[in-house]
């Protein structure tokens, strides 16, 4: 019996302390990708043209328009990177790494990117933290991938996303085809006969690069609580924002919870001075 006893203990705390890394990922890693008060400090490389600078800021004001985010300007700086900034580069291929990151961000753009201007926005939409939209959990009920027609070092931009990070990052938001965060049916493809994407939805057309849909401003204004613009709310499928912000913020409060419970655990004397986790963990 007090080996069962003893055992059950161990399972439990094991599969407690799972669940709380599992939604400190969730909530506190997302929430560290978006740039703090939706200012997004920016500078812009002397390497482009002038066109490809009007682009870029062109791209930008497309963005501001329609979210509260903010782009400003800092000087150019030659020598060395100033930390908290987006570094808009010349460079290969359009790439940007997702999210605010502390120590300074780059983006890329070859001048291919400068094809549309949504190539140009797809990029800054990840820098504010943006995933692509065929990458999500749930993208199997809507589209098939080819994965022998993948351009091998690109197989990682078709992973799909961990479950864990679903509600958080699509907002609440359904599936959307029309997404400037999807990627088109023959991209990264060996060739151009042999698309990688097939929608399930016949005729749906994927890989538009003219403007954000409804649901990417509407993700955008979620993420950034941007609550006096576009949420999505008439959005077929979508949660509404008010429940899906009630939902994060749950999880937000229970991590802070499970943080004091996990201290706790290490130090009994302060088990008495926390509330009842056993019902916020179910
Ligand atoms: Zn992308």
């Amino acid at each position: 019996m007090a080996l069962w006893f003893a055992y059950m203990m161990v399972a439990w705390c094991a599969g407690t302390s799972v669940r709380c890394e599992t939604q400190e990922i969730d909530v506190r890693r997302e929430d560290r990708l978006h740039w703090p008060g939706g200012v997004v400090h920016y500078s812009i490389s002397e390497n482009f043209t002038l066109q490809q600078d009007e682009w870029i800021r062109k791209a930008m004001n497309m963005i501001e328009q329609q979210t509260c985010i903010i782009f400003e300007e800092r000087p150019r700086t030659s020598y060395y990177l100033s930390p908290k900034t987006l570094y808009i580069m010349t460079g290969c291929g359009c790439t940007c790494k997702v999210g605010y990151h502390r120590y300074g961000s780059v983006l890329r753009l070859h001048k291919q990117c400068f094809k549309r201007i949504g190539h140009v926005v797809h990029e800054l939409l990840h820098a504010l933290g943006i995933r692509h939209e065929h990458q999500r959990f749930d993208r199997n009920y809507y589209i098939h991938i080819n994965q022998t027609a993948i351009r091998m070092p690109y197989i990682r931009n078709f992973f799909r996303r961990r479950r864990r990070l679903s509600y958080v990052c699509n907002a609440g938001l359904p599936y959307d085809y029309g997404s400037i965060m999807h990627y088109p049916m023959v991209g990264f493809s060996k060739s151009r006969t042999q698309p990688i994407i097939f929608p399930i939805v016949p005729c749906a057309h994927v890989g538009q690069r003219k403007r954000m849909s409804s649901s990417d401003v509407a993700r955008v204004n979620r993420l950034y609580a941007c609550t006096d613009r576009y949420l999505g709310d008439n959005i077929p499928g979508a949660v509404p924002y008010m429940e899906w912000q009630r939902h994060v913020q749950k999880l937000r409060r229970l991590q802070t919870h499970i943080k004091c419970w996990r201290r706790s655990l290490l130090s009994p004397s302060m088990h008495r001075n926390t509330p009842q986790y056993s019902s916020m963990l179910q």
